[in-house]
């Protein structure tokens, strides 16, 4: 049998124990006992199914009550100085760090606001996760030391339950490069000499403790690292020697490419290597690998839900196995965190799609198999081999999987269906006319507030508490509202306020076919924030117009523009748990013309101003440059299928939350969008300093209000925004908005705001 063994386990619980533990504890309801009390029950829990899959060495250090970045700036003793510690604990200093004293949160991307002056450690995505890290703050006079005994305690716990341990760390450069430089004139990387010596002698206490390996991760083998980064991984993993433990050295994510040889080559006892999302690597690592080295193969996709084919995968395995004997371990391509925890929950998915389906559980079950197929068990897990083949085999050519329209329909769609009729400058001139919007137009991004009336109904409703015609009372009766609190306050598009909505991919995936919900699939999002991704499993098509009625009800109550309000392409599949039987960019092509076709029946409607939500296209950015183009091009597409189909004076709005968009602005502006608003106001507009070098063509809406915290800007600040614009956007192009959709403000502020931007609007138009 090879060895097996994970990762990385999803620490949030099956029933999200530690999300309801952590929000009590906040609320100041219960004590920390209590926290660490449902933590260890957790932690064990978790360990024991990981020794019933037959991993001999369970995984420890993986577990944390917020974040395991954060922990990890605890454990090396570099919290930063500015929030100034005295006596705290270390529970205390730790939300600290993680929540501040600013607790709002940014609905769409997760970015903390800028709250007081203890402002949170800045989140943000790990690698091309959905899951949010806290960024270390690093200066030239940070130091390191072991700062905290959480990891050593937990191995003594592991231990105490009876398990041998294999412990897991971020490495030393994996760390450093995680974090930000808060000072001038400083490469973080300096830091290095004085960080190694802290893993030494953590090396050293693990090793005492009888930890026989440890897994260091270091996933940004998988990038395109600059060369001093790259040429500081042998020094440093040199001076990892001593008295440690056997070290496995965990990549994931992405190719190694160009970093293979060095991988493969540094100092170290073992390599994993993500064998899901570069196959075709495995080989050469088992070429590169000096003799004496484990090679752990990570064959089971630990980002998705579907299923292994263990037979493709055996294959894949068997001359591995044969050449390298015992040395192939097998794992999860990366920490199971990205993907939910047990399908026996699912009890109201049907049997046929649950048979295709695999969750963290499951797969350890599956690594069990494989081992036990490789070590010439085959028999003993025919049973095991068998089921597989039926799911796939029943995955293949289910008729719920394939849509023979929905293939012909793309097969045949003209290579001119991603062009708008006319050019921009046309396009603009016909708008204008048809539109008759004044000089710095002022709108919304989508959502008003959802208020606790509006969810109660919801919830009533999918309870069958109240009928579908009371609940839609509810949403008509708040769209009037909505439509007539924003005429009053004079803004000039309209939006109906999105109050049927509870989540803007959830709301189209519902309606759209070839989508599956799941009940308690929860993954972690950030702290005890969880999302539930849904599972695109089957070609997509819209059987029938999700959002047409609503639109045109508050259409027919204004004379004003209405805005239709649509989520894009790439952020449903961006959001989505997709299907791993055909590219990408094909399932996300079904959904753009799903969405087009939403867009031809809104403007039949008579809506003439449609926004396509795009704010997860940056990051569907592949984590290599090199595949950055190829992306674009599809994704871009995408876009403009579903934008394309209308009219030439019919305005087609884009929405992005907070972004770096330098990088990658002829793309942005090869959407075409006639209007594209993005969140700039929490960086002083300095965000927008790059659309004016590119000199963007199209019209634009700088946000001038942070509607991520609950501060609202007066008129004055906001007319200074959007002065601050003007030098950089040839004012006839800009637009007048809020940074994002306002669905977690209160009435109060929203109505605050709102007056005071459409002020500042007119003040512009003054001159
Ligand atoms: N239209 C959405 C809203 O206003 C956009 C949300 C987002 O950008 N994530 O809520
Ligand atoms: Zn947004």
């Amino acid at each position: 049998m090879n060895t097996i063994h994970i990762l990385g386990f999803p620490r949030i619980g099956a029933q999200r124990e530690l999300k309801f533990a952590l929000e009590t504890f906040w609320r100041g309801e219960t004590g920390s006992d209590k926290l660490q009390d449902t933590a260890r029950d957790l932690r064990a829990r978790h360990w024991a199914m990981q020794r019933e899959a037959g991993i001999g060495q369970v995984t420890v250090g993986d577990f944390a009550l917020y974040d395991h970045v954060l922990d990890h700036v605890q454990l090396l003793g570099c919290e930063p100085a500015r929030f100034g510690f005295t006596d705290e604990d270390e529970i205390t200093r730790q939300f600290a760090l993680a929540r501040g004293e600013d607790k709002q949160a940014h609905a769409c991307c997760g970015a903390t606001g800028t709250g007081g002056e203890r402002r949170p450690l800045e989140m943000t995505k790990w690698f091309d996760t959905n899951y949010h890290y806290l960024v270390p703050e690093f200066t030239p006079s940070t130091s390191f030391r072991i700062g905290s005994e959480r990891l050593f305690a937990q191995v003594d716990e592991a231990r105490a339950l009876g398990h041998a341990v294999k412990a897991v760390l971020i490495g030393p450069l994996t760390f450093l490069w995680l974090g930000k430089e808060k000072a001038q004139a400083f490469e973080r990387l300096e830091l290095l000499d004085r960080l190694l010596p802290v893993y030494g002698e953590i090396l050293a206490r693990l090793k005492r403790q009888g930890v026989e390996w440890v897994q260091l991760d270091e996933p940004i083998l998988g990038l395109d690292l600059p060369a001093a980064w790259r040429g500081a991984f042998e020094s440093a993993y040199a001076r990892l020697g001593g008295a440690r433990p056997r070290l496995l050295l965990a990549t994931y994510f992405s190719p190694l490419a160009d970093n293979l040889r060095l991988a493969c080559q540094l100092p170290v006892d073992g390599l994993h290597v993500d064998a899901v999302r570069a196959p075709e690597e495995l080989a050469r690592v088992a070429d590169w690998l000096p003799a004496h080295k484990v090679l752990s193969a990570g064959i089971v996709d630990g980002r998705n839900v579907w299923r292994t084919d263990l037979d493709a995968a055996l294959e894949h395995l068997q001359p591995l196995a044969d050449r390298l004997g015992e040395r192939l371990w097998l794992a999860p391509s990366c920490s199971l965190l990205h993907v939910p925890i047990d399908l026996d929950q699912e009890q109201e998915l049907d049997g046929e799609l649950r048979s295709w389906l695999a969750f963290a559980r499951q797969k350890l079950a599956e690594l069990n198999v494989l081992s036990r197929a490789l070590g010439g068990g085959e028999k003993a897990v025919s049973a095991g081999l068998a089921a597989a083949r039926a799911a796939l085999a029943s995955r293949r050519s289910s008729p719920r999987v394939h849509d023979a329209a929905v293939e012909h329909r793309l097969r045949t769609l003209p290579r001119d269906a991603d062009h708008r009729a006319a050019p921009f400058a046309e396009r603009q001139r016909l708008q204008r006319q048809a539109l008759g919007l004044p000089p710095f137009p002022t709108t919304t991004i989508g959502s008003f507030p959802q208020t606790r009336e509006l969810r109660a109904a919801r919830a009533s409703y999918r309870r069958g508490d109240i009928t579908q015609q009371a609940y839609e009372g509810v949403i008509r009766e708040e769209i009037a509202r909505v439509v007539h609190r924003q005429e009053n306050i004079g803004l000039d598009v309209l939006v109906h306020g999105e109050p049927e909505r509870n989540d803007m991919v959830e709301y189209f995936g519902e309606q759209l076919a070839g989508f599956a919900f799941t009940r308690n699939a929860w993954v972690q999002s950030y702290g005890s924030r969880c999302v539930k991704p849904p599972i695109i499993y089957g070609d997509v098509s819209r059987p029938e117009a999700m959002t047409v009625d609503w639109t045109a009800y508050a259409q027919s109550l204004t004379e004003k523009p209405m805005k239709g309000m649509l989520t894009g392409p790439v952020t449903i599949l961006q959001w989505s748990f997709v299907r791993d039987d055909q590219p990408r960019q094909e399932t996300c092509e079904q959904i753009a013309l799903a969405i087009r076709d939403e867009v031809a029946d809104l403007e039949r409607s008579g809506i003439r101003v449609i926004q396509i939500d795009e704010p997860a296209f940056r990051e569907g950015l592949p984590l290599r440059r090199a595949e950055w183009q190829a992306y674009l091009d599809w994704a871009g597409r995408c876009f403009r299928i579903s934008a394309s189909p209308v009219s030439n004076a019919t305005q087609i709005h884009t929405h992005m939350c907070y972004s770096e968009f330098n990088d990658i602005l002829p793309a942005i502006a090869g959407l075409d969008a006639d209007v594209i608003t993005i969140e700039t106001s929490r960086s002083d507009m300095e965000l927008l300093k790059g659309f004016g070098a590119y000199a963007y063509p199209n019209e634009i809406g700088p946000g001038v209000w942070d509607i991520h915290s609950p501060r609202v800007p007066g008129v004055d600040e906001m007319e200074r925004l959007l002065r601050k614009a003007a030098e950089v956007i040839p004012g006839g192009n800009l637009w007048v908005n809020p940074d994002c959709g306002l669905k977690t403000r209160g009435w109060g502020e929203s109505e605050a705001g709102l007056r005071n931007m459409v002020e500042a609007a007119r003040r512009l138009r003054a001159g």
